[in-house]
């Protein structure tokens, strides 16, 4: 299992993430990153080992932000090392995901992608997504829209996050693995697990297979994997 954290409207936003991802150390895990826009880029920190070696690495790099998203890993497809952990970006660094779950189909939409020119640099099978994100991104279609398009060609599970530089939303979404909502004063939270935000807030969203959640300030809102408005309570 690993462990997926997020959060809106925060003021100390990588300090949060953090502690969701202590909080969600009980999982297990090999590695463990974050990204957050910082106005004109994306900044990923991430790595192999500890949450506290990934502590280490971001206070050199000291990113900040006001929204993130951050992940402990358990690997299934590529070794535990650096350019395997999570977040994974697009091209451009402009797409940021995070996955819990298995692409059972990633090999061939890999092989399609690096034919189309995409440049894959880890060996996970999470970074089709923010690739293939990158692509509907590309021919107009909003971060939401690329979001559902790409989960439709995706087989397997997830519950995974994804933020787009410029944007200043996150998105969500489950199918076959677990992904909870908090919603705080202002701010919001995505996370594997409650304990990941239960010191802002216990009031929690649960997401259902096919959800896609979009959360802005201490705004959400969830659609179905049509595109429909759905009732969470
Ligand atoms: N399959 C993905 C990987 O190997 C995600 C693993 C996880 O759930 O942490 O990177």
């Amino acid at each position: 299992m690993c462990g997926i954290t997020a959060c809106v409207g925060h003021d100390r936003t990588v300090s949060t993430l953090l502690s969701g991802l202590d909080n969600l150390e009980y999982r297990g895990y090999d590695s463990a990153g974050i990204a957050v826009p910082n106005g004109t880029s994306l900044e990923v920190v991430k790595r192999s080992g500890e949450v506290a070696d990934l502590v280490e690495s971001v206070r050199r790099a000291s990113p900040h932000g006001s929204i993130g998203i951050g992940h402990t890993r358990w690997s299934t497809h590529g070794a535990p090392s650096d350019e395997n952990a999570h977040p994974h970006t697009d091209c451009t660094e402009t797409v940021a995901v995070v996955h819990n779950g298995i692409i059972e189909n990633y090999a061939t939409l890999r092989d399609r992608l690096s034919a189309a020119g995409h440049e894959l640099r880890s060996e996970t099978d999470t970074e089709v997504i923010p690739h293939l994100v990158e692509e509907h991104v590309d021919a107009g279609c909003s971060p939401e829209v690329a979001l559902r398009r790409t989960l439709s060609s995706l087989e397997g599970s997830y519950a995974l996050a994804m933020l787009v530089s410029g944007d200043d939303s996150i998105y969500a979404a489950r199918r076959g693995s677990p992904l909870l909502l908090g919603l705080g004063d202002g701010r919001s939270f995505v996370a594997s697990d409650a304990p990941a935000f239960l010191e802002f807030t216990d009031r929690v969203v649960f997401l259902r297979d096919g959800d896609v959640a979009t959360l802005s300030g201490g705004d959400y809102r969830v659609t179905d994997s049509g595109g429909e408005p759905v009732d969470r309570p």
